[in-house]
């Protein structure tokens, strides 16, 4: 095993008689999260085959242990005798472009994750497996007629010959066999004499994509959509990168101008991607883009392996011209990308949770840059961090649209104020000025949205005696009353407990008061207050799997459904005309997931679900019930007016040094012992503020360690460190240093280095 970066074209200066001077090399990444390159030799015939993007098995270590790899490049290199060969190679297809090596390495290197583990996360395990594919069997003459003359060859090898050298070329071996009549048997025996030679390969099964009758919308633009698509039209084939963001309120036309943009795109031969946060979403725009594309691959965590196979086979054929998908679609191997777009560029469900913690939205717009092309970012309520990119960065512009399309009015917010009621004063979940909007709306036929930020059917169970809350043994978290599933259950570790009947201390044994209502309880309320009404609820815990979300969506365009009820999933994209009324049960900022975010997503949470009402139709109105009505995310979200919330949130954030106007790493360090744990926080934390003093750069800053707001999780005691940046290439420079010293070491079973961090708890 030799650590050489990269593989090295220099030539050698002399060349010794019978040693080899040079050798055909690669260089490798290994799987194991090890962050370093390894250059090996390949023979001949794996050269032919071997590319970037494929897997090899390689060997490492003084016993020759094999150990998976992935191939970053393949050159010719100067060669010594201590480089070892490959193995074998893993994979019949390189499902990596240089592109997307390219990007591999950028991710990499900004989330500090290892290449060959990013590399690995960015090929969906069923496409590495090619399932779906089928195997076939194609025989080759390599006799030529000198070699076969005056051999005796039976009349069935004869034909087999015959049709062979017709064919001039490879012949499937199952056609060869029925239109000669010969047997597998004759063939073998050519082969053994080295006449034919039968090679196997994999095809793959035919692929299905989305259809839809082609329906064309009869409108044309309105002059708002017009001149936005404009700005988009002239940066189309323009060969530079260029951002836009689109800044316009739910209903105001976004969707019309992506589609019409990609329209361009695809008329000038290239493909699309466009990524939707959430599968939800994908249902409903997927066959609004369908109905105007010929040919469109949905990518989505629903799909079965061979879906997703097949989907990314035709995607890198080039024959698919348009892909929609979450998260994972921004890998997609498009071999010629003309535009992106990220619908709903805000939402947090962009954000990776594991390793790679890779940001959809900053890596598509990385991906645009590497190729030069334009990138669409849409939005009613924009990330700040797009925002200011917008006044900041030249490369960023911002396209308004700035009212709903047929001068439809935005729906009438109003705050119903639920703080008189004290959590454990209020039986209901559902106030009465929501009850009656909801009695109203069923009366006259319409449909509602009920919004709750809360799966189970109470939030927590509490011993007003002994005022102590049931908590998870492991978690310092509530545990959830799941009263369908007769359960307390926790929603950090998934431990579950049966339903006490009373306080379980012992001492104590008061009667328990449940919290205030998770989606359960609220359909119970409701289905008690309406009994007529058809209610769907709509949770992770009813929406197990894509399907489900298609027959949200038919039944709720049907008119099946009078009160859809859920959780975040319901609140964005969807878009049903019949909706009148959007209740929100709880606008809070509590809970333990409170970080500084906590004003942006209430923000965005409000004013996307009254985006639901009225969209069509009829008019929309929206009560949100709150038991803190004064907040200013909620005043603005009342008027939709995110300039006014986003100016008086930046002004905070400015003050307090908060990403947009800084970078955040987030260090989580967790472990059974908390002694340890913090012992292990502030070596860490000490090592790193070395490393600072050597970049004397002021402007870096770290805090902790302390607690993190979750602070023991599958009974894991857990300790942050936060590290600020005034850039992206500060914190990265920063990060390369700590690296250079060591990298973000732990004897701790955990370590997690979270770059630009949604999740804070
Ligand atoms: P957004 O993506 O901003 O929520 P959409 O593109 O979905 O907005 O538009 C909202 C609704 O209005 C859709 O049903 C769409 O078909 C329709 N629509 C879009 N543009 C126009 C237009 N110029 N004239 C009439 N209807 C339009
Ligand atoms: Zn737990």
């Amino acid at each position: 095993m030799s650590r050489q970066k990269p593989v090295d074209h220099t030539q050698p200066l002399w060349i010794e008689e019978g040693i080899p001077s040079e050798a055909i090399l690669v260089s490798v990444a290994p799987v194991a999260p090890i962050d370093k390159l390894y250059t090996f030799t390949v023979d001949e015939d794996l050269a032919a085959r071997v590319r970037p993007g494929h897997r090899v098995m390689v060997p490492f270590g003084r016993k020759n242990r094999l150990a998976p790899a992935i191939v970053v490049s393949v050159g010719r290199g100067a060669w010594n005798s201590t480089l070892k060969p490959v193995d074998e190679l893993l994979d019949d297809a390189g499902h990596l472009s240089d592109h997307l090596i390219e990007l591999g390495r950028w991710i990499s290197q900004y989330y500090c994750c290892p290449l060959g583990r990013t590399l690995g996360a960015m090929v969906p395990e069923a496409v590495r497996r090619q399932r779906g594919f089928l195997s076939v069997r194609h025989a080759q003459l390599v006799a030529t007629a000198g070699e076969l003359e005056g051999k005796r060859l039976g009349k069935m090898q004869h034909r087999v010959v015959e049709r062979l050298r017709e064919a001039g070329g490879p012949v499937e071996v199952g056609a060869l066999l029925d239109e000669t009549g010969a047997s597998r048997a004759t063939l073998r025996g050519l082969v053994s004499k080295g006449w034919v030679s039968e090679t196997k390969s994999k095809i793959p099964a035919a692929y299905e994509p989305v259809n839809a009758e082609r329906s064309v919308p009869d409108y044309s633009l309105n002059d708002a959509q017009q001149s936005a698509l404009e700005r988009i039209e002239s940066a189309i084939g323009a060969d530079a990168f260029r951002a836009f963001l689109l800044f316009g309120v739910s209903g105001s036309g976004k969707t019309e101008v992506y589609i019409r943009a990609m329209q361009r795109v695809v008329e000038s031969g290239k493909q699309v991607v466009m990524l939707v946060p959430e599968i939800a979403l994908t249902a409903q725009l997927m066959k609004r883009v369908a109905e105007r594309f010929d040919r469109v691959a949905v990518i989505h965590s629903g799909l079965t392996g061979v879906q997703r196979s097949l989907a990314w086979e035709d995607i890198r054929t080039g024959r698919t011209p348009v892909v929609v998908g979450t998260r994972s679609a921004i890998f997609a191997p498009c071999p010629n990308v003309g535009m992106i777009v990220v619908d709903e560029e805000q939402e947090s469900s962009y954000k990776n949770m594991q390793s790679p913690r890779f940001h959809v939205r900053d890596v598509a717009v990385m991906r645009a840059q590497m190729l030069g092309i334009p990138i669409v970012l849409g939005s009613a309520t924009p990330s700040l961090e797009t925002w200011q990119n917008c006044v900041w960065r030249d490369a960023y512009e911002r396209v308004d649209l700035p009212s709903r399309v047929m001068g439809k009015a935005l729906p009438h917010v109003r705050l119903v104020d639920t703080s008189q009621h004290g959590p454990f004063g209020q039986p209901k979940s559902v106030s009465p000025p929501l009850k009656q909007a909801l009695s109203d709306t069923l009366a006259n036929n319409l449909q509602a949205v009920v919004l709750i930020n809360r799966r189970g059917f109470a939030s927590w169970l509490f011993c007003p005696h002994c005022k102590t809350r049931i908590e998870c043994r492991q978690c310092n978290a509530g545990m959830i009353l799941h009263r369908s599933r007769g359960i307390l259950l926790c929603h950090h570790c998934h431990h579950q407990d049966p339903i006490p009947r009373a306080c379980p201390q012992m001492s104590c044994g008061g009667q328990l008061l449940q919290g205030s209502g998770g989606a359960e309880r609220v359909e119970e309320e409701l289905t008690t207050t309406f009994p007529k009404a058809r209610i769907f609820r709509a949770d992770s815990d009813t929406m197990t799997h894509a399907d489900k979300y298609t027959e949200l969506v038919r039944a709720m365009e049907n008119r099946e459904v009078d009160i859809l009820l859920g959780t975040q999933m319901i609140a964005k994209g969807l878009d049903f005309p019949m909706v009148a009324l959007v209740g929100v049960i709880s606008a809070d900022l509590t809970g333990a997931a409170a970080d500084f975010r906590s004003s942006e997503r209430l923000f965005q949470l409000v004013t996307q679900v009254a985006g639901r009402a009225g969209r069509a139709e009829v008019a929309g109105r929206v009560l949100v019930q709150t038991n803190s009505p004064d907040l200013p995310a909620l005043l603005c979200s009342l008027r939709h007016d995110y300039r006014a919330f986003a100016d008086s949130e930046l002004a905070f954030r400015k003050e307090q040094g908060l990403p947009p106007f800084s970078r955040l790493t987030r260090v989580v360090l967790a472990g059974k012992k908390e002694p340890e744990v913090l012992a292990e926080g502030m070596t860490l934390g000490e090592r790193i503020r070395a490393v600072l003093d050597g970049l004397a750069d002021e402007q870096l800053r770290i805090h902790g360690p302390h607690p993190c707001a979750l602070e023991r999780v599958r009974g894991m005691y857990r300790y942050e460190l936060l590290l600020y940046a005034p850039s992206a290439s500060a914190m990265s420079n920063w990060i390369a240093a700590i690296k250079d010293d060591g990298g973000f070491k732990t004897r701790l079973r955990s370590i997690v280095v979270d770059v630009d961090p949604v999740d804070l708890a």
